[in-house]
């Protein structure tokens, strides 16, 4: 059975493990996915920087809690952090430095993270 490229759908023909026709074809199938990855990176890393500079600024305000739906109307999105943790049985959630908890329906709880928590 004749494999096929991966970029251009042409007969592969040499080693059995070659995915490419040519040395193009394997640089261009490569460029592309490296873009799309770093595209895919690149969307992710803004959006945990909104969510940071959303935190920072109500943690300049001083604010311990928020409600939820205050956040969301910021532009946070609660799906992206950089980590969670458990605390005295409740979950905290990590963004950078900035720490955040769900409690009760609709109130969401700002804290500091130490630096040994990041
Ligand atoms: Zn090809």
């Amino acid at each position: 059975m004749s494999r096929l490229c991966l970029n251009c759908n042409e007969p592969v023909l040499g080693r059995t493990d070659k995915k490419f026709c040519t040395d193009f074809c394997r640089n261009i199938f490569n460029n592309r996915k490296n873009q799309c990855e770093n595209l895919c990176i690149k969307e992710t890393n803004k959006i945990l920087k909104k969510n940071h500079s959303i935190l920072t600024g109500i943690a300049a305000g001083k604010r311990k809690k928020i409600k939820k739906t205050e956040l969301e109307r910021m532009g946070f999105n609660f799906c992206f952090h950089t980590g969670i943790q458990t605390k005295k049985g409740k979950t905290q959630f990590v963004c950078y430095d900035k720490g955040f908890m769900f409690s009760g329906e609709d109130t969401v709880i700002l804290s500091e993270m130490k630096s040994q928590n990041i």
